[in-house]
């Protein structure tokens, strides 16, 4: 469903990714790995067309995104992002923040767009904070907010950065728990991340990211059990 074909990005002079190949499949599940500063973001980023790239393709759905004519509003309705900082609009509510990109970007009537947002809040049981601003939310509720938020769009496929990593250890669990049942659904999901036990249990794939290269991929059982590279071995004691 996404490609990635020999993507490089350059800031100046400085390449940060290197020529990078897979691809997500519809309903996988695929987690990028590496250190900090290896690329994740980036390569996040450059498939919704947040960052240009300057060589290769990124395909999504048949079409090219990162090229020159891409239709930004369109390809951000196919693909939704969640950050790590939950990026709420501060002045509406949790049930408005939620019900406004449907009306503005799909259409969608106000009756329709409220009724959505109060069953996508009940299924991340929020629904008794739908009238809350998000500064009156926990940071794991209101993360669980850009993520129905995210889905209200109907997208196809979920891009998740690092979206645990600005919680309390304690909240952590609750945002895990809704990209699991997504991926129980069977949602096509790129995601970044430093839990290395949920990646494992939750992707299909595991993108290991160095310097911008890809240094090994595969199945979770590959990477954690029997990483063809001393490399990833390395980067996992490290981080485990
Ligand atoms: P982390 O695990 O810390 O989130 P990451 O793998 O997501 O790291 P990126 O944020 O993608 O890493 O950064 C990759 C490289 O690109 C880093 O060397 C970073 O300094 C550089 N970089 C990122 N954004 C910019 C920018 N806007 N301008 C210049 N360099 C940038
Ligand atoms: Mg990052």
């Amino acid at each position: 469903f996404i490609t990635f074909d020999n993507v490089h990005k350059r800031y100046g002079d400085h390449e940060v990714l290197r020529g990078i190949d897979f691809e997500v499949n519809k309903h996988e599940v695929v987690c990028l790995i590496g250190a900090s500063g290896s690329g994740k973001s980036t390569l996040l980023r450059c498939v919704n067309a947040l960052e240009p790239i300057q060589e290769g393709k990124i395909i999504v759905d048949g079409d090219v995104v990162s090229g020159p004519g891409v239709n930004v509003d369109q390809l951000r309705q196919k693909v939704g992002m969640v950050f790590q900082s939950f990026n709420l609009f501060p002045h509406m509510t949790v049930q408005q923040n939620i019900a406004i990109g449907p009306m503005k970007l799909l259409g969608v009537s106000k009756a329709d767009a409220v009724d959505q947002a109060r069953e996508l809040l009940n299924r991340v049981n929020l629904g008794h904070r739908a009238d809350y601003y998000p500064d009156q939310l926990s940071g794991g509720q209101q993360q669980r907010v850009a993520i129905v938020r995210a889905l209200a769009m109907k997208p196809e496929v979920l891009l998740l950065d690092e979206i645990t990593s600005a919680l309390d250890p304690e909240l952590v669990a609750e945002v895990l728990n809704i990209v699991r049942e997504l991926a129980q659904d069977g949602m096509t999901m790129l995601l970044a991340t430093h839990e290395m036990s949920f990646a494992r249990e939750v992707s299909d794939k595991i993108v290991f990211l160095e310097q911008g290269r890809i240094l090994e991929a595969g199945p979770p059982s590959q990477i954690f059990e029997n990483p063809v590279e001393e490399r990833t071995r390395e980067f996992l004691k490290q981080v485990i």
